[in-house]
């Protein structure tokens, strides 16, 4: 067994486990490997262990990573974009993923649904909350929530499925330290505004409004706990990261 397969065994035996303890066995997270800075090889590891959707923050990095991947013949693979977008980037969203994370613009999702390739399903997307305010981070206040996404579920080329989170970098200290209730409190603020945000949807938008995006590597079982349908995990499965030139 390969490193990542069986690092990513020890993942799902966590989730597992963080479910079970949340009482969410019948209904736990689905898991999204990170594979940003990872090359395709480390993709056909992940995948020839049963995982199909990966996550990647930079935009060029990863159609690269697509077209690699589709060369090694790998089927089946769903592509979920999670970093931060120029908008002169957009285009290659739309082209090439099949969920963005990451939307906290009107403009950028008004872009991606212009460009979204005619035949081919609308694109999954979530939009970023920023519940703390805090400035190291990028997403909408909690105000702009409901308005934003009511928005964004009127355009005809995206998909809205719910909402998405970044941990306070703070609480979720380099070291590894986390701040476990704090960061719970907070991913729970974001379960919440979820709920509040899917009962003013139109009604005709509420069925596919069912993920909240959150929990990383290092904040897994406050996100399972809090509620989190995505899981997003990189170092865990891949290892650690080599710092971006
Ligand atoms: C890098 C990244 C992750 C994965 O982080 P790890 O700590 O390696 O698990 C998850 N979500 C986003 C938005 C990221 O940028």
């Amino acid at each position: 067994m390969s490193t990542i397969e069986s690092r990513l065994q020890t993942v799902r035996e966590q989730m597992a486990q963080m479910s079970a303890d949340s009482g969410r066995l019948a209904h736990p997270p689905a898991l999204l490997a990170v594979s940003k800075t990872f090359g395709a090889s480390a993709v056909a590891q992940a995948h020839a262990a049963g995982q199909r959707a990966f996550g990647e923050n930079y935009i060029q990095e990863a159609v690269d990573k697509i077209a690699a991947c589709r060369a090694l013949g790998l089927a089946d693979l769903q592509w979920h974009f999670i970093g931060s977008l120029q908008t002169n980037k957009t285009r290659l969203v739309a082209e090439h993923f099949d969920w963005m994370h990451t939307l906290d613009r009107l403009k950028i999702a008004q872009r991606l649904s212009e460009q979204r390739p005619t035949g081919r399903a609308p694109l999954q997307v979530c939009v970023q909350v920023n519940v703390d305010a805090s400035a190291t981070k990028a997403g909408v206040s909690e105000d702009q929530a409901v308005g934003i996404c009511a928005q964004i579920a009127s355009l005809p080329n995206l998909c809205l499925r719910g909402l998405m989170a970044l941990p306070d970098p703070v609480l979720l200290g380099e070291t590894g330290a986390v701040d476990g209730p704090a960061t719970l409190a907070l991913h729970a603020r974001v379960v919440q505004l979820h709920a509040h945000v899917l009962a003013q949807l139109p009604a005709g938008s509420r069925s596919m409004f069912d993920t909240v995006s959150l929990g990383m590597s290092g904040d897994m079982a406050q996100a399972i706990a809090a509620g989190s349908t995505i899981v997003r995990v990189g170092s865990a499965i891949f290892g650690h990261r080599a710092p971006r030139p």
